[in-house]
């Protein structure tokens, strides 16, 4: 069996959604499990309903019917006018109003998990009535009857023992499955958790491991992994073959085309992951798995930008030491930040780090107390992986570089763009 999962770019419109059946047309697996997220930008428009909800209730009505037109538009170019989709779509919208008048909860994290799902619950019902509409044969699973979590809301941690009791009691072997990507529920009350933004591709692997897949196949706007982020460099090359670990840490350092949970239950029971482009299925892609570390062998860059490199020092002369380090950690963590660099010397301390959550300002108010503080905001933060000087060198071009650190496969540079 194999599991398929298709991201929001894959299925941002009509013509996207016609080619997923293209797809699994195509490649003929009738043994799948397949995950989808939230059609195109969903996730980020939901966002701002729960934005407008506990913040700017004038804009709510306009912010739910932004998310409403988007779906009602691509189903009315799928489907005949009195398909039953539409019923559907709006009974999860009657679902979601109804969540809206009746919460009394103000935590922002919990509101937050139970009405972002509806994007990934919009998306799975379009899609599998368009595929049963089109003699595909699939069924529909509510990932939150098999995904259990804990109970930390926009980030939750799966339970894997009940999650893979609960998926292996489905009996999904031997037919082809649809359901959605980055939802899961916690046991106790059932209520929505959701897995952390991008978390799609981590459903798959989830779903792989318990099932102990043959594959999992990521389809993408790209044709694979490349060496840079098509973004942001010029003519990056397709990575053929990537280790388990080497995929592992340019996950971690932000090559954001693969979910950094995701390779880690994979390699536990080596299951390969296939990176490959939904424009073009026959091509072969990336195939991260066992074997050699990068083929072809070049270097790898990878940028995070939007960073806050923050720098400590005592107020009393005194050297940073653990007791420092331990309370500034503290409140990274209280704060939720996601640390990506950290670097210290006698007397000062740095860490570049994603305000993720938007809580600078109170972790700056508390640091303040006790430290001297420094800090940068939108500094960009780049990690080469097997890189050469020249690289570097040119990499730095009008660039004003603030902090430097150098292992033996990984240089890490935080830098002002010009
Ligand atoms: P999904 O549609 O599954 O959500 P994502 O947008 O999360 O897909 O991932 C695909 C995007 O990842 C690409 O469009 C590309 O801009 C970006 N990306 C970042 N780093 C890389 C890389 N090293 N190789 C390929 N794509 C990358
Ligand atoms: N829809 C979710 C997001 O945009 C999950 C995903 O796409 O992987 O973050
Ligand atoms: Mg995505």
């Amino acid at each position: 069996m194999k599991v398929y999962k298709f991201g929001g770019a894959s299925i941002k419109d009509v013509e996207a959604v016609k080619n997923v059946l293209t797809v699994l047309k195509q490649t003929q697996d009738t043994r799948l499990l397949i995950v989808i997220s939230a059609m195109g930008k969903t996730t980020n428009a939901l966002e701002k309903v729960v934005d407008a909800y506990l913040n700017n209730p004038s804009l709510l009505e306009s912010s739910i019917f932004e998310v409403q037109n988007y779906h009602a538009n691509i189903a009315s170019q799928l489907f005949q006018k009195n398909h039953s989709i539409f019923t559907k779509i709006s009974a999860l919208f009657a679902e979601l109003n109804t969540f809206l008048k009746t919460n009394k909860s103000t935590n922002k994290n919990f509101v937050y998990d139970q009405i972002v799902p509806y994007g990934e619950l919009l998306s799975t019902t379009l899609i599998y009535y368009f595929l049963k509409e089109n003699n595909f044969p699939v069924k529909f699973l509510d990932a939150r009857e098999c995904l259990v979590t804990n109970s930390q809301y926009r980030e939750a941690e799966i339970n894997w023992e009940q999650t893979c009791h609960a998926i292996k009691s489905k009996n999904l072997q031997n037919s082809i499955t649809l359901t959605q990507g980055f939802i899961a529920a916690e046991p106790e009350h059932h209520f929505n958790t959701t897995l952390g933004r991008e978390g799609s591709d981590y459903t798959a692997a989830i779903f792989a491991y318990c099932l102990n897949a043959q594959s999992v196949t990521i389809w993408k706007d790209v044709p694979g992994v490349l060496n840079a982020d098509p973004r942001h460099f010029k003519n990056p090359i397709l990575l053929h073959h990537i280790s388990y670990k080497e995929a592992i840490e340019l996950a971690f350092y932000g090559a954001s085309v693969i979910h950094p949970k995701t390779l880690q239950p994979l390699q536990r029971k080596e299951i390969p992951l296939y990176v490959k482009s939904f424009q073009n299925p026959q091509a072969k892609g990336t195939c991260v798995g066992k074997g050699i570390t990068l083929q072809p062998e070049v270097s790898c860059f990878i940028l995070k930008k939007n960073q806050v490199l923050i720098s400590v020092s005592s107020l009393d002369f005194s050297f940073i030491t653990e007791h420092h380090i331990s309370y500034i950690f503290d409140l990274l963590h209280r704060y939720k930040m996601k640390v990506n660099l950290i670097q210290n010397s006698a007397i000062s301390f740095s860490v570049c780090i994603d305000n993720k959550f938007n809580h600078l300002p109170e972790l700056l108010q508390k640091l303040t107390e006790q430290f001297k503080v420094r800090w940068n905001e939108g500094v960009t933060l780049y990690t080469v992986r097997h890189s050469t000087p020249l690289e570097i060198k040119s990499l730095l071009k009008n660039k004003e570089m603030l902090l430097k650190q150098e292992s033996r496969e990984t240089i890490q540079v935080v830098v002002k763009e010009a």
